[in-house]
């Protein structure tokens, strides 16, 4: 365990990317929630996969082959500690949150939804925790219904006791807004679900790199994130998933490591979790997650929890002294993002002009353009944060919105 205030330095330097200068400015990167830099531990993962032990997986009788698989399947194993899962035939590596949440919509929704059946998301979603229940809904005549969040962004849950029927197939959630900061009561929606015997997707984008996550105590049927917003490579993301539904799902894609026996009559799928992972896998991406997994526990991920809230409510006090500061998700439970807008400055002209200071931040939709109509505009700033973030960054970023502001005056 770590205590990062004190070790800030060390953990930084971690962090080669961090040393870039940007128009003659120290990069101060607040772009966390769209993905994170990556520690050279990490790194060398990944480069020393290439270099010592690439060779394809599973089925491969010689030693980098057998190197490889056993590499990947420690990664696996990694994951599985890392949500706390009962069996690692419950992770599927997929290309990140948006492969997972389509694998679920598609498989699970061939199985479990047909004509007039209900899929229920909340209006605080990503477009990828709304789209692919939208082409299912379309592809098997089904409805979505989606729960309302308050002024404050905090979801309405007695209209999700409404709202959840006899014709309720599953409810999709994310576990923290990408654009409002909430932490939504996931156990709480969990346990009102099942209670109405409706399982849930939770989509961990947001959290996972932010908090301790435990599957079991959660009781979560499926809970999902990328590597690249928890340190890890690109293109690598879990699906975590209760054997009992991954069980009755059929295959999402076919091809190569997802079968037993193939032959043109007929052919059997795989066990799991190999049934949902045709093709390749992306073995040099999972033992880099691993990698990254590693770090964050060597650190604690209650440490990382504790730092980040207490920079978050710094932040969140220096910035609402600016003039015309309008934050965007003042839940009473938020992790690590502050969306905003400072007076009739344009979200984009404010982010073009911090750029200049070296300050990188999103400026947008965020894609969540329900959560941009609730308010009735159409972006917003945003600053998010990460384990290396410090107070003078945030000092810097205030400073650098004064300045912007007062030019625009
Ligand atoms: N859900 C949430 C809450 C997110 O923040 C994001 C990424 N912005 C996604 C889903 C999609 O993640 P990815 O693009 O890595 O698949």
């Amino acid at each position: 365990m770590t205590d990062i205030q004190a070790n800030i330095d060390s953990i930084r330097q971690d962090f080669p990317i961090l040393e870039t200068q940007v128009y003659k400015h120290p990069l101060v990167y607040l772009d966390n929630a769209a993905t994170t830099q990556k520690p050279r531990q990490v790194i060398e993962k990944i480069e020393e996969g290439y270099r010592r032990q690439n060779a394809n997986v599973h089925r491969g009788v010689h030693f980098l082959s057998q190197m490889a698989t056993e590499a990947h399947e420690d990664a696996r194993r990694c994951v599985a500690s890392f949500l706390n899962s009962s069996s690692e035939r419950e992770i599927i590596f997929t290309r990140g949150t948006t492969e997972s949440i389509n694998l679920v919509a598609f498989s699970f929704g061939e199985k479990f939804v047909s004509e007039g059946d209900e899929i229920i998301v909340t209006e605080m979603e990503h477009h990828s925790n709304i789209v692919p229940w939208q082409m299912l809904c379309q592809r098997k005549g089904a409805v979505l219904k989606v729960v309302p969040f308050n002024d404050r962004g905090e979801l309405d849950l007695q209209v999700l006791s409404s709202l959840l029927g006899q014709r309720t197939r599953l409810v999709a959630v994310a576990h923290v807004s990408n654009t409002l900061g909430t932490v939504n009561p996931v156990a709480e929606i969990i346990r009102t679900c099942h209670e109405a015997g409706v399982p849930v997707l939770v989509d961990g984008a947001q959290s996972v790199p932010h908090q301790t996550i435990d599957v079991q105590v959660l009781d979560a049927d499926f809970y999902v994130f990328s590597g690249h917003k928890v340190y890890g490579p690109t293109g690598i993301g879990v699906l975590y998933g209760k054997e009992k539904w991954l069980e009755q799902m059929p295959p999402y894609q076919g091809g190569g490591e997802m079968i037993a026996t193939v032959s043109f009559e007929k052919t059997t799928y795989n066990e799991l979790p190999y049934k949902f992972e045709a093709g390749t896998p992306d073995f040099i991406g999972s033992t880099a997650l691993a990698e990254a997994i590693r770090y964050v526990q060597r650190i604690g991920m209650d440490n990382i929890r504790r730092y980040e809230s207490d920079l978050l409510q710094y932040a969140t006090r220096q910035l609402m002294q600016i003039d015309g500061m309008r934050i965007f998700g003042q839940a009473g439970n938020k992790e690590s993002v502050i969306s905003m807008q400072v007076g009739k400055i344009h979200p984009y002209d404010m982010g073009t002009l911090l750029d200049k200071l070296g300050i990188a931040l999103r400026t947008g939709h965020h894609c969540a353009e329900p959560v941009m109509r609730h308010f009735g505009i159409e972006s917003t700033l945003r600053a998010s944060f990460a384990l290396y973030n410090t107070k003078a960054e945030v000092d810097y970023l205030v400073e650098g919105i004064r300045k912007v502001r007062n030019l625009f005056e």
